[in-house]
């Protein structure tokens, strides 16, 4: 039998005489018992797996442990960022940044009971959509309203409820995957619909619609090219158009604008996009556009258009499992009470006010913070103010960039250089998301608003040295 040499665990305490260290007593109070108690465990049995046998292990040393780790599970996983990515909606990062009257209705509508489904007036029950309904029509022209979780599920809502069993007729060059698994021939097979394509890439005819129309057919759908455009020798079916042709045979045309602008965009320096109100007046029976995209209110998908399609949507058992809650109803009502008032959205509307700012205020912002920027950055890499292009992103205007100005970082050797310091960045208190792009970090200063912030939070930032 040979010695063996004494085992490091009995080297660490007990979970008791850890618990029973006078600054342990702060963390209970701080973070509960139970959670102390198992962050005690953790970091004990991770020191029994790292120490090395005879080691000594102080009682600070573990209580700093404890504590670091209480921090780390305390830290919230779904974090505020700097959104310097050049995107304004970016969908990988929430989308619209809400309105502070949204916020402030949110937060009432959070903190206390509310109407929801109550008639104040008669004292009996209402209904959720009666909050945005009479807002929506009077902002669209439309008839009837109804809100749901997101454009996607106001699409598949809509041709589940016109067209279960029957066929619904696209052209070819509509059939859009927008990100992550948003495909419109998928959706339209989780709805039971049966898809109708007609027409070809480029090119769609009215005499195409008008062959694919049997008694088969539920509905003709128009999808707004949200993220591509096809260009060329290109040829589409307005919605006009496939507004007569559906009326002559009696079946309703559903128009899926995707972004679905209230105002004109071209009052804030940017190119049209066709509004609501003018799809309306085209003459779809109903209309789908998203609640975060650029109306810039919170995640939502409206459907608006006939009164009697809207009435048999909404006998659907599919909406209330896809209706709105109670805090996001609060913020799409207070979001599109700021429509009545379109020249003061660029102030009051972060994601108009992101759209229209003036290029010059954004190259002295940059100016401003370059040096500061080479300052801390040191040696590790060359700042520079220099122009760039943001674009408005979730599928608005795909291929319109809005001239901008940012910083651009160049690190010696680049590649993983910058990846680093890409990294670096994401690891401030408030992370800060840019963009690389030929090799160099860019932070598009276009929706930087709180500069005072951005300053103090970058005094946080720790760059690993690579070799
Ligand atoms: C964005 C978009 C959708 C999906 O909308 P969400 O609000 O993201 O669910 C559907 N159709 C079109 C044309 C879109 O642009």
């Amino acid at each position: 039998m040979t010695e063996v040499a004494p085992s490091p665990l009995r080297r660490l305490p007990s979970v008791d005489r850890v618990l029973r260290q006078p600054n342990v007593a702060a963390l209970v109070e701080k973070h509960g018992r139970a959670e102390t108690t198992q962050a005690v465990r953790d970091t004990l049995a991770a020191l029994r797996e790292d120490v090395r046998p005879g080691a000594e292990i102080d009682d600070e040393t573990i209580v700093a442990s404890v504590l670091a780790h209480l921090d780390a599970r305390a830290e919230p996983r779904l974090k505020p960022v700097f959104n310097l990515t050049g995107t304004v909606l970016h969908t990988n990062l929430g989308r619209a940044v809400l309105a502070e009257e949204a916020i402030k209705a949110a937060t009432a509508a959070m903190r206390d009971a509310v109407s929801l489904e109550f008639d104040l007036a008669s004292g009996r029950r209402g209904e959720r959509d009666d909050h945005v309904r009479a807002l929506v029509c009077e902002l669209t022209g439309a008839e009837d309203a109804t809100l749901v979780n997101n454009n996607a599920a106001a699409v598949l809502l809509v041709l589940n409820t016109l067209a279960q069993g029957r066929e619904a007729i696209v052209s070819r060059g509509e059939l859009i995957e927008i990100g992550g698994a948003f495909r419109m021939p998928e959706i339209m097979a989780r709805a039971g619909v049966l898809l109708r394509e007609v027409g070809t890439t480029n090119r769609t005819h009215p005499r195409d619609y008008a062959d694919a129309m049997s008694l088969e057919t539920g509905l003709i759908l128009k999808v707004h090219t949200s993220n591509y455009r096809i260009e060329g020798f290109t040829t589409e079916v307005g919605a006009r158009e496939l507004a007569k042709l559906a009326r002559q045979r009696n079946v309703p045309f559903v128009n899926d604008l995707g972004s679905g602008t209230l105002v004109d965009l071209s009052r804030f320096g940017l190119r049209k996009e066709p509004t609501v109100r003018e799809a309306v007046e085209e003459g779809a029976d109903l209309i789908t556009f998203s609640g975060d995209k650029l109306l810039g209110g919170p995640q939502a998908g409206f459907i608006v258009g006939r009164k009697d399609l809207i009435a048999t949507i909404n006998r659907n058992p599919m909406k209330r499992a896809l209706r709105v809650d109670k805090m996001r109803l609060a913020a799409c009502e207070a979001t599109l009470r700021l429509y009545r008032d379109p020249d003061r959205l660029a102030q009051r509307l972060p994601t108009m006010g992101f759209l229209a700012r003036n290029v010059e205020d954004v190259r002295q912002q940059a100016l401003r913070l370059a040096p500061v920027l080479a300052e801390i950055l040191g040696g590790s890499a060359v700042v520079e103010a220099a122009p760039c292009a943001s674009q408005i992103g979730s599928g608005a205007l795909p291929l319109d960039t809005i001239p901008s100005f940012g910083l651009l970082m160049r690190t010696k050797d680049g590649g993983r250089a910058v990846e680093a310091l890409s990294a670096a960045f994401r690891k401030l208190p408030w992370p800060v998301i840019g963009r690389v792009a030929d090799g160099a970090l860019v932070f598009d200063l276009r929706c930087l608003e709180d500069e005072g912030i951005f300053r103090r939070n970058l005094s946080f930032l720790r760059i690993e040295v690579t070799s």
